[in-house]
């Protein structure tokens, strides 16, 4: 590969120089700011490198789909990305301009440096360096970047089902999260799914003095009942039946997480936290493996300074689950809903937000094994490798829907400040991400 690797060293300039303008144009999906823009410079981007590319409508922001295909290969790699990116806000806190990208001490900083469309860039220069310098590529390559990541990928999911013959391929390779924190390379093989739902409950028709407090129930009060039947003090969960999908880890997934390097200590420091749950030995085991009942948010009644008395007519709180493997979020919302109904909590009112399924690749899976030696190839280094990680994302489309491995190859760092203000990539590590990127294509016509 040194051949190849030589030329992207020799283009780090030109790279930065094709970068800038892509970050420079916002494409925040949940405003709707400048998404189709930058849709159309990044399909610009896939046609330049001599990629088929088109732009497929949606019913909100549109997908880029590109295709290169080498004469004599049977292998396909299927990328995934995204080029929408988070609102920039607090803008203030920024110290230089979000869509502005500026280069201080070997990072660049600007919004979608890191998530994703840095990363997402680093799979077209990694493409483009392997045509320039050998004219082909060793594995056919489809690119499938959308714009609706950040509001939870409402379109891909169709978009996927109704188009299974033009994504067919042997895997999928994702530019996308954080390494582990000691920046070693990081292999990810799987993603937690998701279910966000809302609990609201209602009291009389309006706020009243809370000297009715002893004679008109709180629904305040009815929540904090609610919510306390769903978890304990420590983090399980105690509606009936929640644990029972969820799949008992593989001996080569609990080995993988044996050899994750522990700097748990450190993290408690960082973050000002005395006491883990569950303690620090299990902190990579429970993030990979651990299902979760959160409240993302809560609210009723008067919060404001000084004393308010009032009893509030209506509280509401926001919920996210983190699901493992084999749970379905449908089956997790069906048994909150026994539960509640159970403990005659039924005039609660459920509205649901979001749903993701869960996603896993074998640790030992041939492609893994690919993924890792064109890491150790390319850097010297054997990756970290994660069963899991903690966050969520579309992976289940690829491993479930479509049926192929899948693994999540993080080139930004745990301090790359995704979604908050001065969010930067490392310039070193896109660079290697190139390089990683042109190995793996290459690595993927050796694949049986
Ligand atoms: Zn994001």
């Amino acid at each position: 590969m040194q051949d190849v690797f030589s030329y992207i060293d020799d283009h780090r300039d030109s790279y930065l120089k094709q970068l800038f303008p892509f970050l420079r144009q916002p494409s925040i999906s949940t405003q709707n700011v400048g998404v189709r823009e930058c849709a159309q410079m990044l399909l610009g981007m896939l046609k330049e490198i001599g990629a088929k590319a088109k732009l497929f409508e949606t019913p909100i922001h549109p997908i880029v789909f590109g295709e290169i295909h080498s004469p004599g290969v049977s292998k396909t790699l299927l990328v995934y990305g995204h080029y929408d990116v988070q609102p920039p806000d607090p803008v203030d806190l920024w110290k230089s301009p979000p869509f502005e990208p500026t280069v201080c001490k070997g990072r660049v900083y600007g919004r979608g440096t890191a998530d994703n469309k840095g990363q997402l860039f680093a799979h077209i220069k990694a493409a483009e360096a392997l045509l320039r310098v050998r004219g082909k590529t060793a594995s056919n390559i489809k690119f499938l970047f959308e714009g609706e990541e950040e509001i939870s990928s409402p379109s891909l999911r169709p978009f996927i089902e109704t188009h299974q013959d033009l994504l067919k391929a042997d895997a999928c390779l994702v530019f996308d999260g954080s390494k582990h924190e000691s920046s070693r390379p990081t292999i990810v093989c799987g993603l937690k799914g998701m279910l966000y739902i809302e609990l609201r409950t209602r009291g009389a028709n309006r706020d009243l003095h809370s000297m009715r407090a002893a004679m008109i129930p709180s629904p305040v009060w009815r929540l904090v009942h609610a919510l306390a039947s769903l978890k304990n003090q420590g983090s399980r969960v105690l509606f009936p039946g929640f644990y029972d999908l969820v799949r008992k880890p593989e001996e080569a997934e609990l080995e993988a997480v044996r050899n994750v390097p522990s700097i748990v200590a450190n993290i408690r420091r960082e973050l000002d936290v005395d006491e883990l749950l569950g303690g620090d030995d299990s902190y990579y085991y429970n993030m990979m493996f651990d299902p979760t009942c959160n409240i993302s948010g809560i609210q009723a009644g008067y919060t404001g300074p000084g004393a308010k008395t009032v009893l509030p007519c209506q509280a509401f709180v926001k919920l996210d689950f983190r699901l493992v493997p084999d749970q379905r979020p449908q089956e997790v919302l069906r048994l909150l809903k026994k539960h509640l109904d159970a403990q005659d909590f039924n005039d609660i009112e459920i509205v649901q937000h979001g749903e993701l399924m869960p996603s896993r690749t074998p640790v030992d899976h041939p492609y893994v094994q690919l993924v890792a030696e064109a890491i150790l190839k390319t850097t010297g280094q054997k990756p970290v490798i994660f069963p899991s990680m903690g966050g969520s994302g579309p992976d289940y489309f690829f491993t479930g829907l479509m049926g192929f491995p899948s693994v999540w190859l993080p080139l930004a760092r745990h301090d790359s400040n995704n979604h908050a203000p001065n969010e930067n990539i490392v310039l070193d590590d896109f660079l290697e991400g190139i390089k990683i990127g042109a190995t793996i294509i290459e690595y993927m016509g050796r694949i049986q």
